[in-house]
């Protein structure tokens, strides 16, 4: 019991394909590590295509009873997987941690925030509804039903490695459709431990599959697969550009939820301590390795030498450690490329005449712990401003007006989240309406959650996860034309 987990059986090192733990068909494995120590904590299967096109075809076969089940059958199945999840928190919290590093109240406070859609799709899918439409001829009728959209596949980053399942995989079951899922071979334990407890919960054989290895090998045979109808992707925008491609082959629906480059701004009117709450929030939550951490910080120039000076007090307090220690706010970065990526930036806008206020260099701590890191007199020619930044590093900038803002801010060709701090109500919808952004926070750092619609605008995706909406991904529609009436 290499992790010291209550229930030990969650530690799978296995693919699960049509109901069975299996391993590469050539017996390679990869290795995974723990990013806070630089131990090797065990090995995942390296497959390919055989092992996903296996995957692929036992989800097939497993689809019509689950699709042929009432919607509350399978809401049942769903929300027993939901308790499972919390009651095993500690060990998922602790495999998460293990595995990627973030600080174990965040691992536990990810555990709920992903169970939390499993409950609400559970119920949505009750809520499947069509429409009756006015008929265009006497002697016949329209009736419009949604159903499900068939086999799916998601592939998922590390961030979030439970979250970024469930978001997926808990619409696509609801709505009576099976998942094969790809998670980031740095990430794998979360997956496999996911799936014994959807096990558990009487999720049925081929109805969740999960596959690691070969990464472009398994998107290869997803994206081509004609029996796949629908892939779902979380992660870098150049490989969603590249899966939307193969997709385009066999014209498969897409949802991306791709990189972003959030602005957060702040202007006179805002409140101090409640827009210093938010930046920290929203920039140094899971060591600013979300696609929704602020990535430009604007301040008006009214108010940002206090917010710097305030900040800085702030941030100089996150403790930087080994996440699964008491009060570690900060762990380390997920690889050594991550490191390099804060340190080019940093690089970059100093020889450009930015200013380091805070940190700015890796931690003691060694591994890739990095200091959390202030930036001030940023300015848009450096390469943090096209560029996410996707570490514990604030880069300031300063500007005078409204107008001038909103076009800073809309520089980019992401348009996922974005913040602002006001209290000038006219302002407030103002700015927001200007934003070009799926999702705009106001005077708070924190959006996430299953009841509102998460994603992105531009080149940061399509499609929504979360919300009344995030479950007409998994559906198609389908118009009946009823003659001779
Ligand atoms: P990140 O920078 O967050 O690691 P990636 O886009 O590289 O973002 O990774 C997100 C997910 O995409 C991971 O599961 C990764 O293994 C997968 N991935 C990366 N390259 C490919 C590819 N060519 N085909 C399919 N999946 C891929």
């Amino acid at each position: 019991n290499p992790l010291n987990l209550n229930d030990p059986d969650l530690l799978r090192m296995q693919g699960l394909i049509g109901g069975a733990w299996c391993d590469a068909d050539s017996g390679e494995t990869l290795e995974v590590k723990n990013p806070a120590t630089g131990e090797i904590i065990g090995t995942t299967p390296f497959m390919g295509e055989a092992e996903t096109r296996r995957a692929i075809e036992a989800a097939s076969a497993a689809m019509p009873a689950w699709a042929g089940k009432t919607a509350k059958e399978r809401a049942n199945i769903l929300r027993k997987w939901h308790d499972l999840m919390l009651e095993n928190t500690e060990d998922l919290a602790r495999i998460m941690t293990i595995e990627m590093g973030k600080p174990l109240a965040e691992a536990r406070g990810e555990v709920a925030y992903a169970a939390s859609f499993i409950e609400w799709f559970a119920e949505e899918g009750k809520r499947i509804y069509g429409d009756t439409i006015p008929e265009h001829q006497n002697d016949k009728r329209i009736v419009v039903i949604k159903q499900p959209i068939g086999v799916t596949v998601a592939i998922t980053p590390w961030n979030f490695p439970v979250a970024m399942i469930t978001r997926k995989a808990a619409p696509a079951l609801a709505a009576g459709c099976p998942m094969v899922i790809k998670p980031a071979e740095l990430t794998p334990y979360s997956a496999f431990a996911m799936a014994v407890i959807a096990e558990r919960a009487g999720i049925p054989a081929g109805i969740l599959g999960v596959v690691t290895g070969d990464a472009p090998a398994i998107g290869q045979e997803m994206t081509s697969n004609p029996i796949v109808q629908k892939l779902t992707f979380t992660g870098s925008t150049p490989v969603g550009k590249l899966l939307m491609e193969q997709c385009a082959g066999t014209v498969k629906k897409t949802s991306m939820e791709l990189g972003g480059n959030a602005p957060f701004i702040v202007f006179d009117d805002a409140n101090l301590d409640e827009a210093v709450e938010a930046a920290i929030a929203s920039k140094y939550r899971n060591s600013g390795q979300t696609c929704v951490c602020a990535n430009r910080m604007y301040i008006q120039s009214g108010i940002h030498d206090a917010f710097i000076e305030k900040f800085s007090e702030q941030v100089k307090k996150l403790k930087v450690g080994n996440g699964l220690d008491d009060g570690v706010m900060q762990g380390p970065l997920i690889v050594e490329a991550a490191v390099q990526k804060v340190e080019r930036h940093i690089e970059d806008a100093v020889a450009k005449g930015a200013k380091i206020s805070l940190g700015g260099k890796r931690h003691s701590l060694g591994q890739t712990f990095f200091e959390p890191t202030i930036l001030t007199g940023v300015t848009q020619e450096m390469t943090v401003a096209s560029e996410e930044t996707f570490g514990p590093m604030a880069a300031v900038f300063k500007f005078d007006d409204e107008q001038e803002v909103i076009t800073l801010a809309n520089d980019t060709e992401f348009g996922l989240a974005a913040y602002l701090c006001a209290r000038d109500i006219g302002r407030i919808w103002r700015v927001s309406e200007a934003l070009e952004y799926g999702i705009v926070g106001i005077n708070t750092g924190i959006i996430s959650t299953e009841v509102a619609p998460f994603g992105g605008v531009k080149q940061s995706g399509i499609g929504r996860e979360g919300s009344k909406y995030g479950i007409d991904d998994y559906l198609e529609i389908k118009y009946m034309c009823i003659g001779g009436i």
